[in-house]
Parts: C-alpha cells; sequence; structure tokens
C-alpha cells in the first residue's frame, strides 16, 4: 500500500454506558467497519464505493463525507480524497455506525497529510458527520473511536475529552436485536428536564463508574452502571429489554443497560469466561423469545481505530 493510501479498522462503540447519556463512551474491539482513504488530485472528497450497506455516496450526504468537509474547510492547503467503506456495522443498530465512518474517515485523512490536527480536533470535525446522522453534533461514539478506551465528554462547549483508563480483565458483550431504532428516533421519546433527585442519583453514579475505571474496582463500576433517566423510557422501545437485563445479571454481569440510542443491549463484565456466560444467556433469552439478533464478546478496544497492515 503506498503513503497515499491508508486501510484502517473502525470500531464499534458503546455510547452513554447507563450513566453517562451524551458524554462516555467506550470502544470495542473486532467488531467494526474497514475503510480505504487514498489521496486524490481531485480537491474535496468523493465517496467511490460502499459495500455491505446501501448508504449515500453524496458526501454531503455521508457521514464520512461530511466529517472530511468539516477537516478540509479547517485545513491550511489543497487536498483531495477517496473513500471506500466495507460497512460492517449495521446503521441504526445502536453501535456507533455512522460514528465509524465519521471518526475512521477524519482520522484516515489526518494520517495522509501527515497529522496537522490533534484528537480532539479530530472529533470536532467527526461530530458533524454524526449531525448528519443524527441532526445532533454529538461526541459520545466518536471520541472512543478516535482515542480508543473508555472517553469522557467533559464538556461540549467548549469541547474538552478525557481519556479513561480501561481495567485489564473488563469485557463488553453486546446483543442486537433485528430491528432499526433511528438514533434520530430515540432522541425523540427523552424529555428535555429531569428531576434534581434524579440528577443527584446519575451524576453520582457517574462519578463511581469513572473512580472504578482508576481503582480497577469492578464492584464499584457494577454498582455505578445504572441509568435513572433515559433507560426507563427508551427501553420500552427494546424487545425483551427487561428479560436480557435480569438474565445477564443473573450470569454474572457486573452492570447491563440500552447501548447508545438502542437497540443493542450492552453489558460489562470481568474476565472472559464470564463474558461468555453473560452472551450465552442473553442468546438463550432472546431464542426463547423468538428475536432474531448479533452478539459481540470484546475486550475494551484502547488503541480505538487502527491501520490494517497488508
Ligand atoms: P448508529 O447509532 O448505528 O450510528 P444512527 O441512526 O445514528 O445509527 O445513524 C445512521 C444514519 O446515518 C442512517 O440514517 C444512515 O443512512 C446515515 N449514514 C450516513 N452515512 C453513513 C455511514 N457512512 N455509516 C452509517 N450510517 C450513515
Amino acid at each position: 500500500m503506498s503513503k497515499d493510501e491508508i486501510k484502517i479498522f473502525c470500531p464499534a462503540t458503546i455510547a452513554n454506558v447507563s450513566c453517562g447519556f451524551d458524554v462516555l463512551g467506550l470502544a470495542l474491539d473486532g467488531v467494526g467497519d474497514e475503510m480505504v482513504v487514498r489521496k486524490t488530485d481531485q480537491r474535496g472528497v468523493s465517496i467511490k464505493k460502499i459495500t455491505g450497506q446501501d448508504l449515500p455516496l453524496d458526501p454531503q450526504k455521508n457521514v464520512a463525507g461530511a466529517a472530511v468537509l468539516a477537516l478540509l474547510d479547517a485545513y491550511d492547503g489543497d487536498a483531495g480524497f477517496e473513500i471506500e467503506i466495507d460497512k460492517r456495522i449495521k446503521p441504526g443498530s445502536g453501535i456507533g455506525s455512522s460514528a465509524a465512518s465519521a471518526a475512521g474517515a477524519v482520522w484516515a485523512v489526518n494520517q495522509l497529510l501527515g497529522n496537522p490536527f490533534t484528537k480532539l480536533q479530530l472529533v470536532a470535525f467527526a461530530m458533524q458527520g454524526e449531525k448528519v446522522a443524527s441532526g445532533v453534533a454529538h461526541a459520545d461514539n466518536v471520541a472512543p473511536a478516535i482515542y480508543g478506551g473508555f472517553t469522557l465528554v467533559r464538556s461540549y462547549h467548549p469541547l474538552d475529552v478525557v481519556a479513561l483508563p480501561s481495567p485489564k480483565e473488563l469485557y463488553a458483550i453486546v446483543i442486537h436485536p433485528q430491528i432499526e431504532i433511528k438514533t434520530a428516533d430515540s432522541r425523540k421519546v427523552i424529555k428535555a428536564n429531569i428531576s434534581l433527585e434524579k440528577g443527584i442519583k446519575q451524576w453520582g453514579n457517574l462519578a463511581g463508574l469513572v473512580a472504578g475505571l482508576f481503582t480497577e474496582d469492578y464492584d464499584l463500576i457494577g454498582r455505578s452502571l445504572e441509568d435513572h433517566i433515559i433507560e426507563p423510557i427508551r427501553s420500552i422501545l427494546i424487545p425483551g429489554f427487561d428479560d436480557i437485563k435480569a438474565a445477564s445479571m443473573a450470569a454474572g454481569a457486573l452492570g447491563c443497560g440500552i447501548s447508545g440510542s438502542g437497540p443493542s443491549i450492552f453489558a460489562l463484565s470481568k474476565r472472559s469466561d464470564k463474558a461468555q456466560n453473560v452472551a450465552a444467556a442473553m442468546k438463550d433469552t432472546y431464542q426463547k423469545l423468538n428475536v432474531d439478533f448479533d452478539v459481540h464478546v470484546s475486550k475494551i478496544n484502547i488503541e480505538g481505530i487502527k491501520v490494517i497492515k497488508k
């Protein structure tokens, strides 16, 4: 592969992680898209090919194109790129399908330009892609894709992203019932106001989770994986949510909640054997309920987007 072309793995991500609506996220291993980005003589960006899913080739409508256009706007020079996307994360699955493309595209372009932009700037460009997908420039999927591991969006204005440590034995399990929920639609069901009582519970849990990640305190991580604000409302849209949650907790999960805007459900667990037990319990539950699904068991991906060597 020449220095004018790069092939990358763009990881799936879990946003919100129960108590961190719009601010917390983590990157997965093994589940993700592949993307080839090439320098061209033609200024701007074009999407040459998309395999795996039917998505817009128009760069203004594809999140990868929109994110690169935001980067090129800020770039001091002339440059042009073409992109090929092998889409393996289904759009509307709740594991950051659009974020993988938006983050991957700007990460690859930055590499081909000799890294003029910081990770934080790349997050800001990728957020412009997310805006095309859901109408909201959220960063909780693109930040972990770009930084790897767990990330906290401490502030949106100004943008401030904090990379958090990932305990070594932490695994994520994701089950995706085969229905599509658009982020834009699942945002509509959320209330704009919360009570002080709920706020106190939520920021207690968010701080507890962050402390648990730093101290590798798996029990504290588990106790903190609660969501009193979004989950009670959004879980109604997800088939068998309560059954999956009960089964995964009985199988030893530290906690279980909605991945991003759903319908995927995630659980965290300590050690690979526990993670396999949790995955089996989730599968069994959906088989009994006759719900079709995909399931992924993954370590936390501390690298984020990476080059695929050929
Ligand atoms: P997810 O949370 O899985 O990313 P979203 O509902 O946020 O799902 O985003 C999917 C929407 O973004 C779809 O309407 C899809 O057509 C649009 N989209 C545009 N470009 C892409 C892309 N490269 N990858 C995924 N979705 C894209």
